[in-house]
C-alpha cells in the first residue's frame, strides 16, 4: 500500500513538473507572438498616440513622468524619457527595437533620466543606428554625458553577443540640435515617410530653451506643449489640433501644499512647492488655450499634484468644461488615441 501511494505521489510530481514546462513554453511563445502583433502599429495608415507617462517629478504608483509615444508611417517618435519611461515602453507593450527618433522638450531630469536605457534597450531589441535625439541648445551636451555614461556597458554586450547581435556602431545617441529662429513661429525641422513635426519656443524660465512640438500626418494634427506656462503664442501653435497634450499643475493645491508645509516647519518643501506654481499652465488656462485654438480634445498630461483620490481628480479638473466647449481627457498612463486618416 505504502509502495502504491509513493508511486501515485511521484506520477503527480512528474506530471506536474511536464506541465509546467509546457506552460512556461506557452508562455513564452505567447510573449514573442504578442511583440510581432505590437509592431503592426507601425504599418497602418493611422496616427497613433500613446501617453506612456502622465505625471510629474513627484513619486506617484499611478504615473510616471509625462511621455508620449507619436506612431505613424512606420515613424516611432518618443517626447521625453524621464524616469519610468522605460520600464512603461516595455509593460505597454510597445516596439522600442523599432524607435526612429527621441525628442526632448527640455533638460529637466523628469523629461531625460531614461535616456541611456532608452539608447540601450532600443538597441538590445533591435535598432540597428544610432539613435536620433531632437531638442533644443544643449541637447549635445546631455547625449554625450549618456553615451558616456553607458560606453562601458555596451562595450561588454559587443563582447558578450558579437558585433553581428549587438553592432557597436548601433550603441549610441547622436544628438541633433534644433534652433527656433522666430520665438513666435513654429519651424519644421523634420519630414519623413509623412509625419511631420515642428518645433516652436515655451516659456519654461528660467528653463531656456524649453519647446513644443507640433506633428502632422494624413491630416491630423497633434500638439505636445511640453512644460510652459501660458503664453500668447502658445494657442497660435496648437491652432485646429485634433489632440492638443498640456502640462497642468493645479496652482491652488500646489500653493496650499506649500502653505501646510510651512506650518509644519518645512520650508525648504514650502519654497519649493512655491516656486513650481510659476512655470507651468494650470488646468483652466490649458483649457482656455484649447478653446482659443479651436482644439478637438484636450488632454491633461504632466499632471500635478499626483492625483490620488476622487476628491483630488475632482478638484484638479474644476473650470475646465466652462471654458472650453471641445472634449478634455485627464491622461492616464497607458491612454492611447488612433487617429483614422483624413487624407
Ligand atoms: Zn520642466
Ligand atoms: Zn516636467
Amino acid at each position: 500500500m505504502k509502495r502504491i501511494s509513493q508511486v501515485l505521489l511521484l506520477s503527480f510530481v512528474v506530471l506536474n513538473l511536464a506541465s509546467c514546462e509546457f506552460i512556461v513554453e506557452r508562455t513564452i511563445k505567447n510573449a514573442l507572438k504578442n511583440q510581432q502583433e505590437q509592431e503592426k502599429i507601425l504599418s497602418d495608415d493611422k496616427m497613433h498616440v500613446v501617453l506612456v507617462g502622465t505625471g510629474g517629478p513627484l513619486s506617484n504608483t499611478a504615473r510616471i513622468t509625462t511621455s508620449t509615444a507619436v506612431i505613424a508611417g512606420g515613424e516611432f517618435i518618443l517626447v521625453d524619457v524621464g524616469p519610468g519611461v522605460v520600464r512603461n515602453l516595455n509593460l505597454q507593450g510597445l516596439p522600442i527595437g523599432r524607435i526612429t527618433g527621441l525628442f526632448l522638450t527640455h533638460f529637466h531630469s523628469d523629461h531625460i533620466s531614461d535616456l541611456g536605457e532608452l539608447a540601450f534597450m532600443s538597441w538590445a531589441q533591435g535598432r540597428a543606428r544610432k539613435l536620433d535625439v531632437y531638442g533644443p541648445e544643449g541637447v549635445a551636451q546631455v547625449v554625450e554625458g549618456y553615451n558616456l555614461a553607458y560606453r562601458l556597458d555596451s562595450s561588454y554586450r559587443t563582447a558578450h553577443h558579437g558585433e553581428d547581435v549587438m553592432p557597436s556602431s548601433a550603441a549610441d545617441s547622436v544628438a541633433k540640435t534644433i534652433t527656433v529662429n522666430n520665438p513666435d513661429k513654429a519651424e519644421l525641422f523634420f519630414d519623413h515617410n509623412g509625419l511631420k513635426a515642428s518645433v516652436f519656443m515655451v516659456d519654461h524660465s528660467p528653463v531656456k530653451p524649453a519647446v513644443g512640438y507640433r506633428f502632422e500626418y494624413k491630416g491630423n494634427v497633434v500638439v505636445i506643449t511640453g512644460d510652459t506656462k501660458k503664453t500668447a503664442s502658445l494657442a497660435g501653435h496648437a491652432k485646429n489640433a485634433d489632440l492638443l497634450l498640456a502640462d497642468a499643475l493645479d496652482a491652488k493645491i500646489i500653493n496650499t501644499f506649500s502653505k501646510i508645509a510651512k506650518e509644519n516647519n518645512r520650508p525648504r518643501l514650502s519654497k519649493q512647492m512655491a516656486d513650481i506654481t510659476g512655470y507651468h499652465m494650470t488646468p483652466v488656462q490649458a483649457a482656455e488655450i484649447a478653446q482659443e485654438a479651436g482644439v478637438k480634445k484636450l488632454v491633461l498630461v504632466h499632471v500635478v499634484p499626483p492625483i490620488l483620490n476622487f476628491v483630488v481628480k475632482r478638484k484638479y479638473m474644476k473650470g475646465v468644461n466652462d471654458v472650453f466647449d471641445g472634449d478634455i481627457e485627464l491622461g492616464e498612463d497607458g491612454m492611447t488615441f488612433n487617429l483614422d486618416p483624413k487624407k
